[in-house]
């Protein structure tokens, strides 16, 4: 059975399609920022962030020649490094715009180009650091054209890295499905999206349901803590069959108490977001 993916129609012009999820995401980060004034300034850098991967994104005139096995075509984007740099330094939370002023001096040019082929090309790495963080965001407009250019993978539903660039999903995803919901993974770098078991950790595997807890608080109806107490990892869900109008990835940064809940209980998250959270 081929992937479920959310795929672009023939013919759609793939730099409009991605520009549009950008502004949906923004829209939604500034809907949150309302409702939930304790992540203002989590979601007020998003905000930035994600107008700068925006402004990345419409910018790419030429279609990528290369998948996600070939190297970085960093020609494609060097130019908005430094808007991107400028921005993290100017109103990024203070680890992020320290590197970000050390990435923007003169001697560290080429540690910048250095650092983003890094992050293309290391599936396995775990992001941690900061630098890690900025680079990744960069790359991520890019990641999404590249995967719009691929042909959808087939496979089944216990893949638990991306079916096209192999990184691990950041955020899990339930949408309304008869009576119940489907769940799938999102992509930490190329906003893949895949069908995965119900009952079964993104990490290990696990698919004993008392392994499994599933924790939610009144606060975030819509977001779900999935716990695995075999590795002691969890990832969040986001559920969209009770929040229409959420979306998973602005949600998930949105919904940063969980994490401190879910680390304060021992679990290690599977792949940290955007914002190193
Ligand atoms: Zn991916
Ligand atoms: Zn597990």
């Amino acid at each position: 059975m081929p992937w479920r993916l959310r795929s672009v129609p023939a013919g759609t012009d793939n730099r409009v399609m991605a520009g549009t999820s950008w502004r949906k995401r923004i829209g939604r980060a500034e809907a949150l920022t309302v409702q939930y004034p304790f992540a203002a300034e989590l979601l007020g850098f998003y905000v930035r962030l994600a107008g700068c991967q925006e402004s990345l994104s419409l910018g790419l005139d030429r279609a990528p020649a290369g998948g996600f096995s070939d190297p970085l075509e960093a020609d494609l984007l060097l130019d908005g490094s430094e808007p991107f740099l400028l921005m993290a330094e100017k109103y990024g939370p203070s680890r992020l715009a320290d590197v970000a002023r050390r990435l923007l001096s003169t001697e560290m040019q080429s540690g910048w180009s250095d650092l983003l082929d890094a992050t293309w090309s290391a599936t396995e790495h775990m992001p941690s650091e900061p630098q890690d963080f900025l680079a990744r965001a960069f790359l991520q407009p890019l990641a999404e054209r590249v995967r719009l250019q691929q042909p959808a993978p087939r496979g089944g539903t216990d893949n638990r890295l991306c079916p096209f660039c192999q990184r691990k999903p950041g955020a899990g995803v339930l949408r309304p499905l008869g009576d119940g919901a489907l769940r799938s993974l999102l992509c930490s770098f190329c906003f893949a999206e895949w069908d995965f078991r119900r009952i079964a950790c993104p990490n290990c595997g696990e698919e004993n349901n008392k392994k499994l807890p599933v924790y939610t608080a009144s606060e975030f109806p819509h977001v779900r803590v999935e716990c695995c107490d075999s590795c002691k990892t969890y990832i969040k869900s986001v559920d969209l069959s009770k929040s229409g109008h959420a979306d998973p990835v602005v949600d998930e940064i949105a919904s940063a108490p969980l994490d401190l809940w879910a680390h304060e209980r021992a679990y290690a998250k599977l792949h940290l977001n955007l914002l190193g959270l």
